[in-house]
């Protein structure tokens, strides 16, 4: 069974690699959606995976760096695309929540990025 718990957080980047002109090379911001996905047994005792709160826990501390701040200030994120955005959260959140299965990254409404780990 899998759970999803999402977050906004708000953070400004710009992106460094892309041609010269482009959009995404000028400061700007977004109301970044991040969710997290994880996949377990349900426990038959609780009647659930886990606690969301947990879920929250888990994220509180990379909440506290993304949140209100500069991406590309943050070690790791020099070139925050939502791509590396999403493995970056992976890194950091799978040790403290080995049932996470994906992280999806969302910048706008209607883009959005899926990283289930591995490459
Ligand atoms: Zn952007």
């Amino acid at each position: 069974m899998e759970l999803r718990r999402t977050f906004q957080f708000e953070a400004a980047h710009r992106l460094t690699q892309v041609p010269s002109g482009h959009k995404c090379a000028r400061l700007h911001g977004h109301s970044f959606q991040v969710e997290v996905v994880v996949e377990g047994p349900l426990d038959p005792q609780l009647g659930w995976v886990m606690d969301y709160a947990d879920i929250k826990a888990a994220f509180a501390p990379l909440y506290q760096q993304l949140d209100h701040n500069y991406l590309n200030d943050l070690p790791g994120l020099e070139n925050p695309t939502s791509e590396l955005l999403a493995i970056w959260i992976w890194q950091r959140l799978k040790p403290a929540l080995p049932l996470l299965t994906e992280i999806v990254v969302a910048e706008t409404c209607t883009a959005r990025c899926v990283y289930r780990g591995g490459a």
